[in-house]
């Protein structure tokens, strides 16, 4: 899953940043209003993590501006404005959920999951699928009823496989759901992690559609 943070205050950022990076999301930062807004045209996001005083254009502007497009991303505003005024407003703009700094880690994290669940259509906190109980949250993996060990980026792998049962999926898109701009790719490259999710779940798990890209079946 890969998140956009837009946050002027470099601590809290980088805080946010690293905590959410060891919950294995992908995470990008943007400085104010506008690189936020040029980094949501080019790139494909989960969720939008904002502030709400920003530079250049407020998180409030940025907000409306991604709502009258109709674009559905989930958005969690986080900001100091603690005022019941200024949530009613950040929410009526178009917000899922808002977060008053300073706040609870576990807490955003938790939010976070409770709004990629309803993102994705799910009730349940675990993903379901065949043999297959994967918990986003503790990342506890079974597999026909056994702990199965899985790494960082082959969690982000199935998961994005499991949000999207039956549809098939470029290698570029994989890449975004894995990776942020400025994370090191390196040489071991999506079909690297695809070999290794089919060594461990069974070579027909994941399916190539040659010339396409990969898909995990839609279930009966
Ligand atoms: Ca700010």
């Amino acid at each position: 899953m890969r998140l956009l943070l837009v946050e002027d205050d470099r601590m809290i950022a980088e805080s946010v940043r690293k905590g959410l990076r060891q919950e294995g999301f992908a995470v990008d930062w943007a400085q104010d209003g506008r690189a936020a807004e040029l980094l949501l045209q080019s790139e494909n996001f989960d969720l939008l993590l904002l502030d709400l005083g920003l530079p250049r254009k407020d998180g409030l502007e940025v907000l409306r501006a991604l709502r009258s497009q109709n674009n559905p991303l989930p958005v969690m505003i986080l900001t100091a404005r603690d005022a019941v005024a200024d949530r009613v407003k950040g929410l009526n703009a178009g917000a899922d959920d808002y977060l008053v700094k300073p706040f609870d880690f576990d807490e955003l994290v938790a939010r976070i999951h409770a709004l990629l669940r309803r993102q994705a259509g799910r009730g349940d906190p675990l993903i379901r699928y065949g043999p297959l109980i994967l918990n986003p949250i503790t990342h506890e993996t079974l597999f026909n009823g056994a702990p199965l060990a899985l790494s960082a980026r082959e969690l982000a792998l199935l998961e994005a496989f499991l949000d999207r049962p039956g549809a098939v999926l470029s290698i570029a898109y994989l890449q975004e759901k894995m990776y942020g701009l400025d994370d090191d790719v390196g040489s071991n490259t999506v079909e690297v992690y695809i070999h290794a999710l089919r060594k461990k779940l069974g070579s027909g798990f994941i399916r190539n559609v040659r010339g396409v890209g990969y898909m995990v079946p839609r279930l009966p």
